[in-house]
């Protein structure tokens, strides 16, 4: 069956547990490929593709400041993790004939370029597919909030939160077997019944500005193809 995109310009937001595995730190190779040869598939479809990852598969700044280090300089090492795993996944996508850019939030020359959202437009509009590196560039935000944040700067139509479970329940299913999944959910139920879907910060952000979320597994093959074409996997955030 022919694909046919819903959306032109996505922006998916990736944990950076995704790129790890099962190996409970760091990057592993064949999910990393894996990651990238799932992005390939929408690229491939002409579909304008945004990224953001994560750190937390090497640091997360809550873990350096309950350890006792100071929480901006824990953070400052968080959003570095973040560029360490852009650059990973920079890569992978590159192997699979992807060109990408790396943007980053905190100057690094050498190694990224400078967030600038009209090159980030651009370079998507020539079919790269552009990562943000560095999250938001501040202290006390979380990549979940940057993604959010970019993909309103770039005019993404919708923010696709790949990431372990397959959408919302109502409560976590690992701990309760009588969980019940829920398909679609408003902003202001997410934030009241404080569902852990995306930090607090990040939903009101998404809220304010009308953008659409969805959350999907994103070790399932095909999940982002079938979310990029509309096939309702996982569940959709909106007003
Ligand atoms: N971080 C930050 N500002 C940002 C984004 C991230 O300080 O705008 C830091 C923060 O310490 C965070 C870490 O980078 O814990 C890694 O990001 P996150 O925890 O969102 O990664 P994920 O859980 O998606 O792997």
């Amino acid at each position: 069956m022919e694909k046919r995109p819903e959306f032109q310009r996505i922006l998916i937001k990736l944990s950076g547990e995704a790129l790890m595995g099962d190996q409970g730190f760091g990057i592993k190779p064949e999910m990393i490929n894996f990651v990238a040869g799932e992005v390939a598939k929408v690229h491939n479809l002409g579909v304008q593709v945004s990224m953001v990852v994560g750190g937390g598969n090497i640091f997360r700044g809550v873990a350096g400041s309950s350890a006792g280090m100071d929480r901006a300089a824990a953070d400052n090492m968080g959003m570095l993790a973040t560029v360490i795993n852009s650059l990973a996944l920079s890569d992978a996508l590159e192997k699979k004939g992807v060109p990408t850019r790396v943007q980053s939030a905190l100057s690094m020359d050498q190694v990224a370029e400078p967030f600038i959202r009209l090159k980030a437009v651009r370079h998507l509009e020539k079919g790269r597919a552009v990562i943000f590196a560095a999250g938001t560039g501040n202290p006390y935000f979380t990549t979940d909030t940057a993604a959010v944040l970019r993909a309103q700067e770039i005019n993404a139509q919708i923010l696709f939160k790949a990431t372990k479970v397959d959408g919302v329940y109502d409560k976590d299913p690992v701990l309760h077997e009588d969980a019940a999944f829920i398909p679609e959910i408003s902003y202001m139920h997410v934030l009241e019944r404080q569902l852990h879907v995306m930090d607090m910060t990040a939903i009101s952000l998404a809220m304010d500005n009308n953008l659409p979320l969805q959350v999907f597994d994103l070790h399932r093959e095909d999940n982002i193809l079938a979310a990029v074409c509309g096939q309702g996997v996982g569940t959709r955030i909106y007003s």
